[in-house]
């Protein structure tokens, strides 16, 4: 271990056992197999996880359904809204530990983990148990002499979370709240990479008052876990986060209980500068928004459209900034750059710089892998010039610190190029002309866009995709609407 690791190196964090978390327990897993998960930083694994299968799913559901009719079911909205809130304060105060965790399993930087990972699942947790309480349905006139008529809104039942592993805390945490403060009960299957703080969280939460089954946590196989959780038939949403390829699966498969869905889905964002925008601001903005998180972020800023006037002072100031930025030991709080979460996704990453190559992009600066003390899979931030936005480079989401540059001339021929992907999920505008910005902002074809800001969330503000990048909202009071059911009710004379 080198001095700088050795100075950053925590104590020992408190790892989950390798078991499934059912009905306010650790559960031996039917068949009691079990995956290693790895630290992508150091190659090391971290510890064994218990590795669900669908009799577990089944025994997950029977658990989640008894505390619907129980426990969960029988709190009142304004306890549940209560309970909620000392999930909340219980996890600030374990904030660090889940930090540490978060870290070492994905590979992100300990500065990201502690500063934005945590607190904005405790921000989502307390943002729904303010919630809890406000849900209600409507009266409204009808046809009718003394007809009275009014809805209720009531939760679906046993909601199916499924996650990715680029940010496993905040999109566990964005369902989870969401769908307990409407009334219903989880289960919960967290990513194979990054399984431990969801296992750590459910437990947690019950100790903090959640009533036994109405979170339960299952890793395991993508299809044994998650499919068979598409497939049951008293699951009745599935909440989805992850690729476009498999939320078509599980479309597909949904069809068959009718299922409802929600689909937060991949992305290929742009981010447009105009010449008459801050370049100073555009070029942070630029760098941030494709290198925050090593760039597995499902809204990145992976697409630049620069106006041609600017493009090349643009580039320069990105270039100079982007070779400042070194990928280093994740636990290191000065670290920006972590590790990619596995060496396939590594590989996945670096494959997509020889196919730019092929294409005739330029490797503007980075393009290659990055040594951090010999172990783990890093590489460094990479910009390809020379892009046209009909290449892979350029429609296909690389899922890593990999922009692509690409100059326009007309405010028309850059929302032109924006839209022409199949994906919509978010997009950035750069410019100090306010009536630009705003009409800009209403031809994008995307869920979210970001006027001279980029990757600002917030638990108040709908999160979601246009196109292939899914549908259904995450967040304020959208979400509500996608873990309730309305009920009309008539009362006649
Ligand atoms: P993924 O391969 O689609 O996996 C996502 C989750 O689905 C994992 O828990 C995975 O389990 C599970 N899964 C795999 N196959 C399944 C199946 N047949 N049925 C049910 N579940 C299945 O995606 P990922 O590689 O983890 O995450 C990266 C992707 O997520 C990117 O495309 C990114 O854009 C997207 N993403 C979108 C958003 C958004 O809000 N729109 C946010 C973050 C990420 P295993 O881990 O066991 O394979
Ligand atoms: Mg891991």
């Amino acid at each position: 271990m080198s001095e700088k690791r050795a100075a950053a190196a925590p104590h020992a964090p408190k790892l989950p056992p390798a078991k499934l978390f059912i009905g306010g327990q650790w559960a031996e897993p039917e068949g009691g197999k079990t995956f290693a998960t790895e630290n992508p930083a150091t190659e090391a694994t971290i510890c064994e996880v218990a590795s669900g299968s669908p009799a577990d799913v089944d025994r997950a559901v029977e658990a989640a359904q008894a505390a619907l009719d129980g426990g969960w079911g029988e709190t009142s909205a304004r306890d549940r809204g209560r309970i909620l809130w000392n999930v909340a304060d219980a996890l600030e105060a374990r904030i660090d530990e889940f930090a540490l965790v978060e870290t070492l399993d994905n590979g992100k930087p300990i500065f990201e983990s502690r500063y934005v990972d945590v607190p904005a699942g405790i921000a989502a947790l307390r943002y729904y148990a303010g919630w809890a309480d406000k849900i209600h349905g409507d009266t409204f006139p009808v046809e009718g002499p003394f007809v009275f008529a009014y809805t209720l809104r009531e939760p679906m039942g046993v909601v199916g979370a499924i996650t990715p592993w680029n940010f496993p805390i905040i999109q566990a945490l964005w369902k989870i709240a969401a769908a307990l403060a409407c009334g219903n009960t989880v289960v919960h299957k967290p990513a194979s990479y990054t399984p431990l703080t969801a296992l750590k969280f459910a437990e947690l939460a019950c100790e903090a008052g959640l009533p036994a089954g109405a979170l339960n946590v299952l890793p395991g196989g993508g299809s044994a876990v998650g499919g068979a959780m598409v497939g049951h038939p008293d699951i009745a949403k599935i909440s989805f986060t992850g690729s476009t390829e498999v939320g078509q699966t599980i479309m597909k498969q949904a069809a068959d209980t009718v299922k409802r869905v929600t689909l937060e889905l991949g992305g290929k964002s742009p981010n447009i500068v105009f010449a008459d925008g801050d370049i100073e601001a555009a070029v942070k903005g630029a760098y941030n928004g494709i290198f925050y998180g090593k760039g597995e972020v499902c809204a990145a800023g992976s697409r630049l459209f620069v106006e041609r006037s600017v493009h090349d002072q643009l580039l320069e100031k990105l270039i100079d900034r982007t070779e400042r930025l070194q990928p280093g030991d994740p636990l290191h709080p000065k670290t920006r750059m972590g590790a990619l979460v596995s060496s396939s996704q590594r590989d996945t990453v670096m494959g997509y710089v020889d196919i730019g190559k092929n294409e005739g992009a330029e490797v503007a600066t980075g393009g290659t892998t990055a040594d951090v003390d010999g172990k783990g899979y890093f590489m460094r931030p990479t910009i390809l010039t020379g892009v046209d936005n009909s290449m892979r480079v350029a429609q296909e989401e690389i899922f890593g610190p990999v922009l692509v540059a690409i100059p326009f001339d007309e405010p028309e021929e850059a929302v032109q190029l924006a839209n022409a992907s199949i994906y919509g999920l978010a997009a950035g505008v750069w410019t100090r002309d306010v009536g630009k910005a705003h009409k800009v902002a209403a031809q994008l074809q995307a869920g979210t866009v970001w006027i001279n800001q980029y990757n600002w969330y917030d638990s108040g503000a709908p999160f979601g995709g246009y196109k292939q990048s899914g549908f259904g909202r995450e967040l304020g009071r959208a979400a509500i609407e996608h873990y309730t059911e309305t009920k009309t009710v008539f009362v006649g004379t």
